[in-house]
């Protein structure tokens, strides 16, 4: 669970803001997102839409950069991947049974509440995972607490059974309530943590009532994550890439955009090389599970130049199709190859074009990586590359 504090945002998001969603600069969002993940030793995050419901998403290799739609809660058994809850006064509630291996993460604010996906959630684990709730461990995060969590029309919003966790007249204990859910649902009172800490009295913490008491209803989502270590020490790349010699990109640009590559000699040479420079960068990815999975599965991997036009005519990785952010749409994408892996690159640290255009393919449902760094990475080691100025090493114009 984390504060507000060490992040690189600015105001009013400073600074570790881990939404997407609420208007901060998107890459300075996976920076904070990425400096999670390092500090956790998780190599991969997943995080979902979230609308105070209550579906749960069994996340699977599919889900990542793209944020699923509409669920407050996900489970998983799968080892690297973190959980994240995204919340500014709402509950993250992470839950971990250590004897099937199994982690679940729910955001639950007062509608979570009572609509009870507390309850729900653990069922899910059980149907899916044969999970005893006794085995569970509980913790409840920051949030708003008794002392700010006032509900003045809780008559109508809250179920009467909820009416006796009033410490004070209209202020509701929701720290409780959610214990008192989890305990009904067979989570014992000793394996449950509660953080204790009131996110709009502690200034550290991001808090949705803070900002609009100060008039301000634009703030940044502080983050809680859960995740199962990857077993047997060594590197995240050491344990998550294995690189299959046989792996190909798929042109699934319009004809037009397409590169020259029938009856080129040596086709298959540059494609993996591309590969093992990946697999060498992906320190450096915010995810590199999807792109090692991608290759294991033997899944098509597109390597997308977002650049303008011109700047692929003069220099380009081999083998990478021409797709500017800008003409990346909900109908020039109608037509894309959805099982693909999508990588994007621009010109390095600075051109925002593979930010861009991985975001854009992220919005409209393909599964993205971004190669941070691009080209000049590419260029740096010695790599060829093709277009009307690469023999003379003329680097690019910007996208
Ligand atoms: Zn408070």
């Amino acid at each position: 669970m984390f504060s507000r504090v060490g992040g690189k945002s600015l105001e009013p998001f400073s600074s570790l803001n881990i939404s997407l969603a609420v208007g901060d600069n998107p890459e300075t969002v996976c920076t904070n997102r990425q400096s999670i993940l390092n500090t956790l030793g998780l190599p991969r995050l997943v995080a979902v839409k979230q609308v105070h419901g209550d579906k749960i998403l069994l996340v699977g290799n599919q889900h990542s950069y793209a944020e699923a739609k509409g669920y407050d809660a996900m489970i998983c058994n799968l080892a690297g991947v973190g959980l994240l809850i995204q919340q500014a006064d709402c509950q993250a509630i992470l839950l971990h049974d250590p004897v099937k291996s199994v982690i679940a993460a729910i955001h639950c604010g007062w509608r979570g509440s009572v609509a009870d996906i507390i309850t729900k959630t653990i069922s899910a684990l059980n149907s899916h995972f044969a999970v005893n709730p006794a085995d569970l461990h509980a913790a409840i995060s920051p949030s708003l607490g008794p002392c700010c969590a006032e509900f003045v029309n809780f008559a109508s919003e809250l179920p009467a059974w909820m009416h006796a966790y009033q410490p004070t007249p209209a202020h509701f204990d929701f720290w409780a309530i959610s214990s008192k859910q989890l305990t009904n649902s067979g989570v014992l009172k000793e394996h449950i943590d509660v953080a204790g800490i009131c996110t709009k009295c502690n200034q550290s913490y991001f808090s949705f009532r803070r900002a609009k008491k100060d008039g301000n209803v634009i703030t940044g989502r502080n983050g809680s994550i859960i995740g199962l270590p990857l077993m047997g020490g060594g590197t995240v790349a050491e344990q998550t890439i294995h690189v299959s010699p046989t792996i190909q990109t798929k042109d699934v640009s319009p004809p037009s955009q397409r590169p020259p590559t029938a009856g080129q000699s040596g086709q298959n040479k540059p494609i993996i090389q591309q590969v093992n420079y990946y697999k060498a960068k992906l320190y450096f990815e915010i995810d590199s599970w999807d792109l090692a999975e991608a290759i294991r599965a033997g899944k098509p991997v597109v390597i997308i130049d977002t650049r303008c036009k011109e700047a692929f005519d003069l220099e380009h990785i081999p083998g990478a199709i021409s797709f500017p952010h800008r003409e990346i749409t909900e109908e020039s994408t109608a037509n894309l190859d959805s099982s693909a892996l999508y990588v994007t690159y621009c010109d390095g640290i600075g051109c925002n074009a593979s930010t861009k255009g991985a975001l854009r393919l992220a919005t409209y449902g393909f599964k993205v990586k971004e190669l941070l760094g691009g080209l000049d990475w590419w260029r740096r080691d010695g790599y060829e590359t093709e277009g009307r100025n690469a023999a003379s090493g003329t680097a690019g114009l910007s996208g």
